[in-house]
């Protein structure tokens, strides 16, 4: 007998509290879930002044802890540069905040669309509702900004919300969680944290939408847990997001942004340029711009508090033993260390290196790099940059130089990735009015700005029948007359 996913969905709901193996904890973030999922049936949706309040509240919030915040982040990573937090974990969440706030009661409309003239005057609508209780898993890399920015977009859909930060930044994550236990009632938003136990209850409970951001064989598992429950999933994941160089381009235009998106937060970026495609005999003269830039930016790495180190020692460990297999294959690494220090594994301070003579057997050109090392790979031309993208997993970020529009636009209808920034790193990640979000292996869905807003909420459609109409026309007694009608409609 085949159960109906309603039935079985209900039943998760109402078993919540007879799961007695689970721990104390996963209990109480169950019946924290339960209570919010009530209360999300039972009251109405919070107006857009109410949410507004909540979008006050926790930019007020984020200004107040901006101080702790950099602190606990400095902390957990053992060495984050402060202005990194700023720009990277603050400023994106001060951006998304003002665009929500100035946006949202347009947003929150109902949307008139257009309706076949055989219904007029009949009048169809989108009306946008909020989903009930959103679940959200962030990473550890920007603890702050990937825990809070899908926030502001669910509670901007009037959702109330549960966050699940990372464990490997336990100091940010407990002060995620105080600033929003000050900030709203356990009712609107909680923070529940710990480790991987914590994490698998949490991807397990039926939410009415789940948000994650991490790993793309993380992602798989808990697309997996959603199932069973038909959640639906915003995935937002990671992958080998490359940078293109036309042969065309000023070399040290390019390499100026690739570095400066590929050095920020030591190259623990989701979106940083993971490797380089660029034409034959040119690896040479980037390498000669990326030493000068690397020197004019930071003179020294150790004691450097403008240089962000890896977050943890799994990090550095990862990274260290695939330069080390690359090199033993037969690559050629270039660690760009300007002042030629010391660099103790226990400080985790890792310098940018370049790696020449990469092949398809080590791992650099098959995982994700996540971290400041950079693959150089010289290609023919633009058409073998295309198909080398094209024959791997689809990136979450693609970077193309080029001063010419025609080939930009060849490039973008070409390769297909989550976003694109042409002529630079990043930026499109802080453009509200774009969507963020992967494709294929780097993600499903997206959010920021007004797409975010419609993530989280569901759009309904509402078709008003006006009192004169022809609907009567379709009824039986079916004859000559409706033959007829049919005949113009299907004209
Ligand atoms: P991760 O996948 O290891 O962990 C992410 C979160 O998942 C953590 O909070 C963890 O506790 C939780 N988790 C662990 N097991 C779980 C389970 N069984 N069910 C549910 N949740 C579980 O990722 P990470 O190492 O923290 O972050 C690095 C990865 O995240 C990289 O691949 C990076 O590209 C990606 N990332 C993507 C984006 C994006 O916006 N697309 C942003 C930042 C990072």
């Amino acid at each position: 007998m085949s159960v109906s996913p309603l039935a079985s969905f209900s039943a998760n709901v109402s078993s919540l509290d007879s799961r007695r193996e689970e721990s104390p904890s996963v209990v109480s973030m169950r019946t924290s879930f339960q209570r919010m999922h009530n209360l999300s049936r039972s009251e109405a949706p919070p107006t857009v002044a109410q949410r507004r309040a909540h979008l006050d509240a926790l930019e007020a919030a984020i200004r107040r802890y901006q101080p702790a915040i950099i602190e606990a982040i400095d902390q957990d990573f053992g060495g984050r540069s402060r202005y990194e937090t700023v720009i990277a974990d603050i400023f994106p969440l001060i951006l998304s905040l003002q665009h929500t706030r100035k946006h949202l009661a347009r947003w929150a409309k109902p949307r008139s669309v257009p309706v076949h003239w055989a219904f007029q005057p009949g009048a169809a609508e989108v009306v946008p509702q909020p989903l009930g209780v959103v679940g959200i898993i962030a990473p550890w890399n920007y603890p702050v900004q990937l825990a809070l920015s899908p926030l502001i977009s669910a509670l901007a859909a009037g959702n109330r919300a549960m966050i699940k930060p990372s464990e490997l930044t336990p100091r940010a994550s407990a002060l995620i969680a105080q600033l929003i236990a000050e900030t709203f009632s356990p009712d609107t938003v909680t923070v529940v944290q710990g480790g991987v136990h914590i994490a698998e209850g949490f991807g397990k409970l039926p939410w009415d939408h789940l948000i994650f951001t991490g790993s793309t064989r993380l992602g798989a598992i808990v697309m997996r847990a959603a199932a069973e429950n038909l959640t639906p999933v915003t995935l937002e994941l990671g992958g080998k997001s490359p940078a293109i160089i036309h042969p065309e381009h000023p070399m040290e235009h390019a390499v100026d942004r690739i570095l400066a998106g590929k050095m920020l937060n030591a190259g623990q970026t989701c979106i940083a340029p993971d490797y380089v495609l660029l034409g034959r005999g040119q690896a040479k003269e980037f390498v000669a711009c990326a030493k000068d830039i690397v020197a004019k930016r930071y003179p020294t790495l150790l004691n450097n508090a403008d240089y962000t180190a890896l977050a943890n020692d799994g990090q550095y460990a990862r990274l260290h033993g695939w330069l080390t297999e690359a090199e033993a294959k037969g690559a050629t690494l270039l660690p760009i260390n300007p002042a030629n220090e010391d660099l103790p594994a226990a400080r985790r301070k890792m310098p940018l290196t370049l790696v020449l003579n990469a092949t398809d057997d080590m791992t650099i050109l098959q995982e994700e790099l996540f971290g400041p090392v950079l693959p150089l790979i010289e290609v023919d031309n633009v058409d073998a940059a295309i198909r080398y993208v094209n024959e791997r997993a689809r990136p979450l970020a693609l970077y193309y130089f080029d001063r010419n529009k025609e080939r930009v636009r060849h490039m973008l209808a070409r390769t297909v990735s989550g976003d694109v920034t042409v002529n630079d790193t990043m930026l499109h990640i802080v453009q509200e009015e774009l969507p963020f979000g992967g494709v294929g292996p780097a993600g499903m869905g997206a959010y920021h700005g007004k797409r975010g807003f419609d993530t989280f909420s569901h759009l309904k459609g509402v078709f008003w029948q006006s009192r004169l109409n022809a609907a009567g026309l379709m009824s039986p007694p079916y004859g000559k007359r409706l033959d007829q009608l049919l005949g113009i409609l299907m004209r």
